[in-house]
């Protein structure tokens, strides 16, 4: 299977889980379009690696997915840079705990903007083209709060159930252009965000490291494990595959059996 002529752009790849999904996508030969915040550094240095290791040229939007103009440009971009989006990961998210009643009304609006309305904008760009030439891949990077909810998410959880819901919805209307739209459902997956939690809390709970993943972090899933970002990416990579090519409006789960329970 090869991605080569092929253009993906994945948001929120500066990091984590859209890193390690722009990176397996580049490997399949796809040219990619990274996205998301970090220093200038940090992001040129990626961007390069991924050339220089897997032949393909990528690019870096800055674009905010909390503005649609800005999501709009990133898809143009693409379009004119590489000619065509032919894999979209919408994948760009951010978090905020607190009870519903103090939530503070701009982290809903942000958190609703950046891992809900971004991804209906980025589709809403880059479908034409994938119809034009009958061939697309929508991967939206949902969680098992799309599922199941855990109290003090409100913004998450919506948002990550209406990823769901979209994610159907767009696949029905597609079905028949050659165009699938599926989501991953990750749980705890190893990302540096999630790493640097842990001295703190072993710190403020005094407990080991051990027992912060099991029974802190790893408290939902019963394999007491986490989903590495390679894992999920390798799922990514497969639904780009042909062999994939009957698997739409699905909700694939990859959560150590949390959502089991
Ligand atoms: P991360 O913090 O490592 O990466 C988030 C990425 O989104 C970064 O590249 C960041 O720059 C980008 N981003 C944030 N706000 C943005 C904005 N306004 N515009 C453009 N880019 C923006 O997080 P991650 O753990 O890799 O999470 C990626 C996705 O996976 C998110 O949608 C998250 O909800 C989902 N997810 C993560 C986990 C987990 O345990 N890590 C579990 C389930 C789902």
């Amino acid at each position: 299977m090869s991605l080569s002529s092929k253009t993906a752009v994945v948001t929120g790849s500066t990091s984590g889980i859209g890193l390690a999904i722009a990176r397996a996508l580049a490997k399949e030969g796809a040219n990619v379009v990274l996205n998301g915040f970090g220093s200038a550094d940090a992001i040129e240095k990626e961007r390069a690696a991924i050339e220089r290791e897997f032949g393909v040229k990528a690019i870096h939007s800055a674009a905010d997915m909390s503005k649609p103009d800005e999501i709009a440009a990133m898809i143009k971009l693409a379009e004119t840079t590489f000619g065509s989006v032919d894999v979209l990961v919408n994948n760009a998210g951010i978090q905020f705990v607190a009870p519903v009643e103090d939530f503070p009304v701009e982290k809903w609006d942000q958190i609703i903007a950046i891992n809900l309305s971004s991804a209906f904008h980025a589709i809403r760009a880059a479908v034409p083209g994938m119809k034009t030439r009958g061939w697309g891949r929508i991967i939206n990077t949902a969680s098992a709060h799309s599922l199941v909810a855990s109290p003090f998410k409100s913004a998450y959880v919506a948002a990550k159930h209406g990823i769901a819901g979209l994610t159907k919805t767009v696949a029905l209307e597609v079905a028949t252009k050659g165009i699938t739209v599926n989501c991953i459902s990750p749980g705890y997956v190893w990302t540096p965000l999630v790493e640097k939690q842990i001295p703190d809390t072993m710190k403020a709970r005094g407990l080991t490291k051990e027992q912060v993943i099991n029974d802190v972090l790893l408290e939902a899933q019963p394999t007491k494990q986490f989903v590495t970002v390679d894992q999920v990416a390798a799922l990514a990579v497969f639904l780009c595959s042909d062999a994939a090519s009957q698997m739409t409006g699905a909700n694939l789960s990859m959560d150590g059996g949390w959502t089991a329970e």
